[in-house]
């Protein structure tokens, strides 16, 4: 593949808005988990696109599917039936047991609708001032209604008056659920992330979701697991929660489901899936022609690969090697996290990581201030893995012994 584009490419974006600390390289092109910056130099992808490229760079399969969907179709409206929807909304159902499901472009998008179908949820049976329990360090998206949700003090700062009706609670603390909610006629649903991603790669323990599962059967109350970043196989199941054995009644999904194209879903079980009618909620670009192709074809390559089987291998080798080779070291918290989605937390504040690691040709992020989160596409090898390990290794040790 030739680096040059019919644009010119630069490490600097002058008139972009200033909304992410950029890193100094500009990406070209890509191959698997393998990248290329403009200047040709290589980069192992150990992000991902943030959890969006599930089946890597260039695809053999994916790039010329969705090029045969762009000179057919790339968008509708949903004023006309749209097959492909119907296609794969049949196999989200299919996954995860659920019924229905909606379709739009983003994670705040389907979250936005996840507190939509919770509040009409509480309307429709007389609750005038719904709430929602939500918890400390979960990431939902930066609407003003997602922003409200999330439990991090930096997303919000500047963003108030933030939308009422969320209650807070630590998570997997059983008590402090009950405690928060004792007597309050006006909770109507339960929203949360299986693996916290932003808030620090935290999981829920699967003793918990089942608690919780307990709990909104008993109080009639939705359980809405966010699966925006750590659902479309990247634990090894097609979705987080599923580990816990249970159902959630609404589950919103967006990050991997198109491998790249933007897409979100929100998936409803029997007790949410007849809350919206026509009128209530829509989408524009919502499962548009194209995003659905992607989604589609993701799945489909996912199941002729094996690549939940390939998460967990990987996850496991890479997981395994990064505890053998920084186990005893001090200034290491914790290794955590499950198949492709894994967090090393360091006892330092540690964003310096990312510049260095890229110098190094490996792209990585760090969340929650301290930990280093990898989430590649799940075609990653476990040659590749290794490759993490030797590059970030030594950075961490170095960055360690000059913060100790
Ligand atoms: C990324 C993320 C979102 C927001 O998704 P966008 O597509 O950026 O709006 C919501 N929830 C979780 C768990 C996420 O990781």
């Amino acid at each position: 593949m030739n680096a040059a584009l019919p644009i010119p490419v630069e490490a600097a974006s002058p008139h972009v808005m200033n909304t992410y600390g950029r890193l100094p390289l500009a990406l070209s092109h890509g191959q698997g988990c393998r990248v290329w910056d403009v200047n040709g130099k290589a980069y192992l992808d150990a992000l991902g696109g943030i959890a969006v490229n599930t089946l890597g760079h260039n695809h053999p399969k994916l790039v010329p599917a969705l090029q045969e969907q762009i000179s057919r179709l790339i968008h509708t409206s949903n004023y006309y039936h749209i097959p492909l929807q119907e296609a794969l909304a049949a196999k989200l159902v299919e996954l995860s047991g659920m019924s229905n499901v909606f379709f739009c472009s983003t994670g705040l998008e389907a979250n936005e609708a996840a507190l939509k179908l919770a509040r009409k949820f509480g309307h429709d049976k007389g609750i005038e001032r719904p709430e929602v329990v939500v918890y400390d360090k979960a990431f939902h998206g930066r609407s003003i209604a997602t922003l409200s949700a999330t439990g991090n003090a930096k997303v919000q700062a500047g963003f108030g008056p933030l939308v009422e009706g969320f209650i807070r609670v630590p998570l997997n603390d059983v008590q402090a659920l009950k405690k928060a909610t004792a007597g309050n006629p006006n909770v109507v649903a339960v929203f949360l992330e299986a693996i916290q991603g932003e808030g620090g790669v935290n999981p829920v323990n699967v003793d918990y979701l089942r608690a919780l599962r307990k709990l909104c059967d008993e109080q009639d109350w939705l359980l809405m697991i966010d699966e925006v970043q750590c659902g479309m196989g990247r634990t090894g199941k097609w979705f987080a929660h599923q580990w816990a054995g249970i159902l959630p009644d609404v589950m919103p999904l967006a990050k991997g489901l198109g491998s790249g194209v933007p897409i979100g879903a929100v998936v409803a079980g029997p007790k949410a899936a007849k809350i919206f009618a026509p009128g209530n909620h829509g989408s524009t670009f919502g499962g548009n022609p194209l995003a659905m192709r992607a989604g589609v074809e993701t799945i489909r390559i996912m199941e002729e690969e094996g690549l939940l089987g390939n998460a967990v291998k990987v996850g496991d080798h890479l997981k395994a090697a990064l505890q053998r080779e920084l186990g005893g070291q001090p200034g290491l918290k914790e290794i955590r996290g499950r198949g492709l989605m894994l967090g090393v937390e360091l006892t330092v504040p540690c964003s310096e990581l990312v510049g260095r690691a890229a110098e190094k040709g490996l792209l990585i992020s760090v969340t929650a201030d301290s930990v280093i989160r990898m989430v590649p596409s799940l075609v990653m090898t476990t040659a590749e893995a290794d490759e993490v390990v030797s590059i970030l290794v030594p950075l961490v040790q170095q960055l360690i012994k000059e913060k100790a």
